[in-house]
């Protein structure tokens, strides 16, 4: 299939007629294209478990069967019973190791974010929304410049299961194709809008070689309610600091769950990294996290180097090219907020650093953003990236210099 790359110097903003060439914004792609009906007939259907499609008013998740044995045995759910499959990623093998992400960006409000992140000299992972980038192309090429990692959170942001096989594939076939277009990066890793997913969805995005990544049990900061005013920033900052009381008692490390799409989520961000860092957490992207040296599917890195950077931007060299397996466990049904009340009250109550933050005080004077989806490079010794898909993107991988 002939990519249309889209040269990044182009990108001041992304065109009408560029935009033509995608689906629209938040709405799930036509799944009768000629382009939709080549990336179905790449999968191998007869690997795909025969899985019931959760009925749902999409986009919203799945309402949930209201006994467990409503909800297939061999489903693997996450949302609905809390199911993890072995490759699925929800925490950091090392401890004290910090997956640092970011979801359904990129927004007018993702480069506050980025700001707050070069300041810190950390890089996380952004689960962007396809056709979010229809207006912000910019933005992901500045999350890829900076040193960031690009994982898929779908075209529309709709429940996964609640698609068919086809919209499954158009969701996120979709979605690399806009990230590649614009950045030259096949993308690897993904997350389901919601963590709604299950074996039909699993094996669906396996077999377009992605990487299923949910959350840690707990570690949600539910800055996704602020907009909706189900939870104030001080809730959210004081949930954190119970999190971060557990830490010592972890066995490996964690990966939090943010948000970069509202003025208030981004907001809390800034504070609640200076929490984790300062409690000794080392924020990192999803795939230094797990320790992937590999963190695109085009991607080819020569590792020069037998240590890593000390604060790299980035994805860094792994000795281990993959995590760890990880044993089947019980995840939370619902992210909720964490039920305890610290002993007492933050001795410092954390405040945004960027002087165009608006405090966490005035939250209750900022009005709920009307974006629908409440609920949900530098020098290195390390080494330098290659892309091998396009010659285009050889281009842009000489024009964009990667620290690993
Ligand atoms: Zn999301």
């Amino acid at each position: 299939m002939a990519s249309s790359f889209l040269f990044p110097s182009a990108f001041a903003a992304m065109s009408k007629e560029q935009q033509k060439q995608y689906p629209k914004k938040d709405e799930l792609p036509d799944v009768n294209s000629p382009m939709v009906k080549q990336w179905v007939s790449e999968i191998d259907w007869s690997k795909v478990p025969n899985i019931p499609v959760a009925k749902a008013d999409i986009p919203n998740c799945p309402d949930c069967p209201k006994n467990k044995k409503g909800v297939p045995k061999d489903a693997c759910w996450w949302t609905c019973d809390g199911c993890v499959a072995k490759d699925d990623i929800e925490v950091c093998p090392r401890q004290n190791a910090w997956g640092l992400t970011y979801d359904d960006g990129p927004s007018e409000d993702t480069p506050r974010l980025l700001k707050k992140l070069q300041t810190a000299n950390v890089t996380g992972t952004f689960f962007v929304v396809g056709s979010r980038i229809l207006e912000y192309p910019e933005t992901l090429l500045r999350e890829v410049q900076e040193g960031h990692h690009i994982g898929l959170h779908t075209w529309s942001h709709a429940g996964m299961t609640s698609l068919t096989n086809e919209q499954i594939v158009a969701e996120i076939k979709w979605a690399e194709k806009i990230v590649f277009d614009v950045t030259g990066l096949k993308t690897k890793y993904w997350r389901p809008p919601y963590g709604d997913v299950d074996n039909r969805v699993r094996e669906i995005a396996r077999q377009m070689g992605y990487v299923t990544v949910i959350w840690t049990k707990e570690w949600d900061s539910n800055d996704w309610q602020i907009p909706d005013k189900t939870i104030t920033n001080k809730e959210v900052f004081r949930n954190f600091k119970w999190a971060l009381s557990t830490v010592p008692k972890l066995k490996g490390g964690v990966i939090t769950l943010e948000h970069d799409l509202f003025v208030q989520t981004v907001n809390v961000a800034g504070p609640l990294l200076d929490m984790g860092m300062k409690q000794g957490l080392e924020p990192m992207d999803i795939a230094r996290c797990v320790n992937d040296p590999h963190p695109y599917q085009n991607s080819l890195i020569e590792n020069k180097s037998e240590t890593q950077p000390k604060k790299p931007l980035g994805v860094a060299p792994a000795k281990k090219p993959v995590a760890a397996p990880q044993e089947p466990k019980i995840a939370p049904q619902e992210p909720k907020v964490v039920p305890q009340e610290p002993e007492d009250a933050p001795q410092e109550e954390p405040m945004e650093e960027d002087e165009e933050t608006e405090s966490e005080d005035q939250d209750e004077e900022i009005n709920s953003a009307s974006v629908g989806h409440s609920k949900s490079a530098s020098k290195s010794s390390a080494g330098r990236i290659a892309w091998a898909t396009s010659s285009l993107a050889l281009v842009v991988a000489s024009s964009i210099v990667f620290s690993f």
